[in-house]
């Protein structure tokens, strides 16, 4: 198993086996992690495989308890944790606790409640001649080996936090987390082994993209946490392989601002949700959509909350509302889109610049006078920015929320509850709320995915969020039986008009006279 080593501050040239690990607040490195290869990678399978039967046999009991101790495990190191994620990721430390932290050990004690629920035997009733009598059931059987394939911007809960559920359905996990942010799952691992996770069961995989297709070569299962165009090629490889994927992949969620919201509401919604974690969250509101009556009112209000924003580096417990971006070329993407606004006719209403001390900043940013010909309005920012865009009417509103190739979640503002609800169906996206943004994800018992291919295939979350982690199996008993049944050899025509008779009721009912 990968293990950190630490590093002096200066420390940048390393061997071009190993890894260095950036503070992206300050541009410190804080650790080395290996670059692993295809060998390494394979020598983690062989072990992981040798442990699944273990870990399976151990029953949900057996797992759960394992997950419960980790759950206690996590708020026992809740300062460590909290500053492993930040100091990898430059995130603020109440983005690491709520939305990390937080989620991690509830996912624990979910799933280790749930998995039993979810994965039970189910028993099937059948319209089917031939099995009248015997018993059929429908069984749920761990995978094997799952690779878990993740990005920077959650290392705990969208890199880690998939493993819980492939782990508590009885499987091994090879965990290949971003190389900005392994450190986070490298202490996961030494949290589980400390909570009695028997040996092998759980393996980081660190290193670059090609360390993540060496894990897809040995998986049985591979569930994937990235950019729309990665998740494509690790679609295409799982196909070629014949193993089934699951993929969580971009959004540009759209809000909707109705002209009788409760506009305070609204734009606090609107502020939080898009510069909450720096804006690097899949589901954070990227582009958002205001009926002309109430648009000068909302964008007085969302202006003066985003210049109330402190943005710097995180140095504890509410010591800035934003952190830095973690991925390096993200700075320039958001410059670009910015950039690409203003040129073509937007307006910053405020911030616009990227910072220029250490670390990987860009100012909290509010853009107007945008328009869908605009990559702000189209393509992923994944940056602390807001472009709002003034609607005639809530059908306008809709139709531009619609008009995206991503579908991730999306968000309606309205007193009207039941008109909200009505606009919410008319979204095309894995989730959509009324009144509300993002916290939908906190409800482990909903799914969670893509409305769209461009958001990715498949669920995480809910009974989906374990079954896809199992292969279904069909048992069929027979407990009272003839020793020869009736539509077996040799045929003779007596039974066959009988036969005959006999289909043409089942399937055309009785004559009507
Ligand atoms: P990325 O696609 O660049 O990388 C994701 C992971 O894939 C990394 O661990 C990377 O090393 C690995 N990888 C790269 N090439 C690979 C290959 N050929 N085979 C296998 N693995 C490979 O994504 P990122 O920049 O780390 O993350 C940001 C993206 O993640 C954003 O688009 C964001 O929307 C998305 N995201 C989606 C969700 C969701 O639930 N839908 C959640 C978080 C982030």
């Amino acid at each position: 198993m990968a293990t950190a080593v630490p590093a002096a501050p200066s420390e940048r040239q390393v061997s071009p086996e190993m890894i260095a690990v950036e503070n992206p607040a300050t541009g410190e490195i804080i650790g080395h992690v290996p670059d692993m290869d295809a060998a390494q990678v394979a020598d983690l399978a062989q072990r992981a495989r040798a442990a699944q039967p273990g870990w399976e046999a151990l029953g949900y009991d057996g797992r759960a308890r394992v997950l419960r101790r980790m759950q206690r495990w996590l708020m026992d190191n809740a300062d460590r944790v909290i500053t492993t994620i930040s100091s990898e990721t430059g995130k603020a430390y109440e983005d690491a606790q709520i939305a990390e932290l937080a989620y991690g050990a509830q996912a624990f004690g979910f799933w280790a409640k749930n998995a039993r629920k979810y994965l039970a035997d189910e028993k099937i009733r059948s319209s089917s001649v031939f099995v009248k009598g015997k018993r059929l059931i429908l069984r749920y059987r761990p995978i094997g080996l799952v690779g878990v394939i993740g990005p920077w911007n959650y290392p705990l809960t969208n890199s880690f936090g998939d493993c819980i559920p492939a782990l508590a359905a009885g499987n091994s996990v090879i965990l290949k987390p971003s190389e900005y942010t392994p450190l986070t799952s490298m202490l996961m691992a030494e949290g589980l082994a400390e909570c009695g996770l028997p040996d092998g069961v759980f393996a980081v995989a660190t290193g670059r993209g090609p360390t993540g297709a060496a894990v897809l070569d040995e998986v049985d299962m591979v569930m994937f946490t990235g950019s729309t165009a990665t998740g494509r090629k690790v679609g295409v490889r799982a196909a070629e392989r014949l193993i089934p994927a699951s993929l969580e992949l971009g959004g540009k969620d759209p809000m909707i601002v109705l002209a009788d919201a409760d506009l305070e509401r609204a734009a606090n919604h609107a502020v939080y949700y898009s510069m909450f974690n720096a804006g690097q969250t899949c589901i954070s509101i990227e582009r958002c959509y205001v009926e002309a009556p109430v648009y000068d009112d909302f964008l007085a209000r969302v202006t003066a909350k985003t210049r109330a924003i402190r943005q710097g580096v995180p140095n504890g417990p509410g010591s800035v509302d934003v952190g830095s971006l973690t991925f390096p070329p993200q700075v320039d993407t958001v410059e670009r889109h910015v950039a690409d606004a203003r040129n073509r006719g937007a307006r910053v209403l405020t911030g616009g610049h990227r910072g220029r001390d250490h670390g990987h900043w860009f100012e909290p940013t509010i853009l107007v006078d945008v328009d869908h010909d605009m990559a702000c309005m189209r393509e992923e920012t994944f940056g602390p920015t807001l472009p709002i865009m003034k609607v005639a009417d809530a059908e306008e509103a809709i139709a531009l929320a619609n008009d995206s190739e991503y579908g991730l979640c999306a968000s309606v503002f309205t007193r009207n509850i039941s008109r909200g609800e009505a606009l919410a169906r008319r979204i095309t996206a894995g989730a959509v709320t009324v009144n509300d943004a993002l916290v939908n994800y906190t409800a482990l018992e909903l799914p969670m995915g893509g409305g769209k291919p461009g958001s990715g295939v498949g669920y995480r979350h809910g009974a989906g969020g374990i079954r896809k982690y199992c292969r279904q199996q069909s048992l069929l008993i027979s407990r009272f039986h003839p020793h020869r049944d009736m539509h077996m050899h040799p045929y003779n025509a007596r039974r066959t008009r009988l036969f005959t008779r006999a289909l043409a009721l089942l399937n055309r009912g009785l004559p009507n006279k």
